[in-house]
């Protein structure tokens, strides 16, 4: 068996990794071969002890397994100990460890706009807003905030991560540099026709990145841009935390103008 890779998660259904990796292991010629996983919460004990048995060389991990993994390593990087999850499995000198590279995926599209952040807002509260904010407290952004609807899960991140917690119904009432979609609004299905932030409520926004990468152009970034703010797209985010997943398994940096036209081709093809 020639190195295998693969995904985890529950359902896996629109997972885009396995194009991404297996795209990178033919155009670097390595051998191998990532696959796609769906793996119930109750069979995760059994699908760490086969990791460990078949040596799977690289593991990437997805909802709901992100937190649940974390008993079953050998340890965790100080960025996934930071984040509290994991979204990658790898070895180093024998040791089966975790990484997280969602948030590599964040502060790599924000690093060009370091400077004018002097203020960001984190919408929603879950497992991509703690990535969120991880990225942002790395960036040095001066002052963070989070707003979610359920108001209690925004004051435990904001307590974890030593930021503001602030009111979903006031999160438009005054100027943020940065807003940073981590909730589904906007996301292909029952959420694709919503936004998180009212259409008129741009005038005192510097920039907007949605994590939600499928569609590309969701209507809260069609509602940015209408009013004249600049966009990033959740597909960068998307590939940011793949390409590091990929340099961590085999030390390769993979061609990134390569990586967007695939993923772009692929999202257009599937009506994204
Ligand atoms: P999660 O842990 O389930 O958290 C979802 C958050 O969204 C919660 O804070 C939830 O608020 C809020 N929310 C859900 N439905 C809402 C609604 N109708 N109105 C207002 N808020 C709502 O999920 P996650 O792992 O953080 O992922 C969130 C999104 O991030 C995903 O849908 C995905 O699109 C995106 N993501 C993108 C990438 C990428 O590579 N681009 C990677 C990871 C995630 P409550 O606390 O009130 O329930």
């Amino acid at each position: 068996m020639t190195a295998p890779y693969g995904i985890i998660g529950w359902p896996l259904g629109h997972s885009k990794s396995p194009l991404l990796h297996n795209w990178g292991l033919r155009t670097s010629g390595l051998p191998g071969k990532y696959e796609a996983w769906p793996t119930e919460p109750k069979k995760l004990k059994a699908f760490m002890a086969e990791v460990r048995a078949r040596r799977i060389k690289g593991v990437s991990v997805t909802i709901p397994h992100k937190q649940a993994v974390m008993p079953y390593l050998d340890g965790v990087t100080e960025r996934a100990g930071r984040v509290g999850a994991v979204n990658t499995l790898f070895w180093a000198e024998g040791k089966l460890l975790g990484d997280n590279t969602d948030v590599a995926g964040i502060t790599v599209p924000l690093e060009p706009y370091k400077e004018s952040l002097k203020s960001a807002l984190v919408l929603g509260a879950g497992g991509a807003a703690r990535a969120a904010c991880a990225a942002l407290l790395e960036l040095g952004v001066g002052e963070i905030c989070v707003a979610n609807r359920t108001a209690a899960k925004a004051q435990a991140l904001a307590k974890d991560f030593g930021i503001t917690a602030v009111e979903w119904e006031g999160r438009a009432a005054r100027p943020w540099s940065l807003l940073i979609n981590t909730t589904p609004l906007g996301m292909k299905g029952e959420h694709q026709a919503k936004s998180p932030w009212p259409a008129d409520g741009f005038g005192a926004v510097g920039l907007v990145f949605d994590l939600v990468y499928n569609p590309v152009r969701t209507v809260l970034l069609n509602d940015a841009k209408n009013a004249g703010v600049e966009v990033l797209s959740g597909l960068q985010m998307f590939m940011q935390q793949g390409l590091a997943q990929f340099k961590i398994w085999t030390g390769v940096d993979l061609d990134e103008k390569g990586a967007r036209q695939l993923l772009m081709m692929d999202l257009l093809a599937t009506g994204g």
